[in-house]
C-alpha cells in the first residue's frame, strides 16, 4: 500500500503546462490507474512536487489546511471540478471538438477569483504578472491552475499543440512541443513502449 506522498513521487510531470499535468492526477486510465490525491493535504503536497510551493510555503499552508478542515476540504472539492473542468476542455479541443460551455464556465469562475489576486509588479527590465494577497490562502491551488488554464487558452500555439495521449485507455494530456508536431505518448517510457510490445505481439500473431 503506498501513501499520497509516495504515488506523487513517482509519477511523472510529463505535460509541459501546470493545468494538464495537473488534470493527469485524475484516474482515468485503464491500466496502471491512481487517484494521486485524495485530500487537501495531497493536493498541497502535489503543488510542492510541480514546483509551485517552496516547502516552507508546504509546510505553511498544510498548517492553516489542518486549523481549517472544513474549509481545506471544501478547496479540495472545488481543486477537482476544476481539475474536471480542465481535462474536459483540453481533451475536447485535442480531439477538435468545441469544449462544453459548463466546463469552461467553471474555468472563468475561478479564474474570476484569480484575477482578483495578481498585480503588476515592475521587474529588472519588464513589468509582470505577481500575486498578492495569497500569503495563507487555502484557494492558491486552485488559483494557480486557473491561471494555467486561461494562459494556456489564450496562447493560440501552445493551445494548438495540446494533445491527448494515444495509449489505449491512457487520457493523459500534455502539450506537443515537438519540431515536427508528432509526439503521440505522455511518455515513451510507460505507453510508447506498451504501444510496441502490442505491435510487435500482433505481428507476431499474424505470422510475420
Ligand atoms: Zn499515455
Amino acid at each position: 500500500m503506498t501513501t499520497g506522498v509516495e504515488r506523487i513521487e513517482t509519477t511523472k510531470l510529463v505535460a509541459g503546462e501546470l493545468c494538464l499535468d495537473f488534470a493527469n492526477t485524475a484516474s482515468r486510465r485503464t491500466v496502471n490507474s491512481d487517484e494521486l490525491l485524495c485530500s487537501y493535504e495531497d493536493l498541497v503536497f502535489w503543488f510542492h512536487y510541480a514546483g509551485m510551493l517552496s516547502e516552507k510555503e508546504t509546510e505553511r499552508l498544510q498548517h492553516v489546511a489542518a486549523r481549517q478542515s472544513t474549509k481545506s476540504a471544501q478547496e479540495f472539492q472545488r481543486a477537482l471540478v476544476l481539475r474536471e473542468a480542465v481535462y474536459k476542455t483540453y481533451s475536447a479541443l485535442a480531439s477538435e471538438r468545441p469544449p462544453s460551455k459548463a466546463a469552461l464556465k467553471t474555468i472563468n469562475a475561478a479564474a474570476t477569483e484569480m484575477l482578483g489576486h495578481l498585480q503588476i509588479s515592475p521587474s529588472k527590465d519588464r513589468f509582470e504578472w505577481t500575486w498578492y494577497n495569497v500569503k495563507d490562502a487555502l484557494e492558491f491551488p486552485l488559483w494557480t491552475v486557473a491561471r494555467s488554464a486561461t494562459r494556456l487558452l489564450v496562447s493560440e500555439e501552445s493551445r494548438r499543440r495540446v494533445r491527448e495521449c494515444q495509449g489505449r485507455g491512457c487520457h493523459w494530456l500534455f502539450v506537443d512541443q515537438t519540431c515536427n508536431r508528432n509526439r503521440r505518448w505522455c511518455d515513451m517510457a510507460t505507453c510508447g513502449n506498451r504501444e510496441k510490445v502490442r505491435q510487435f505481439r500482433a505481428r507476431k500473431n499474424r505470422g510475420a
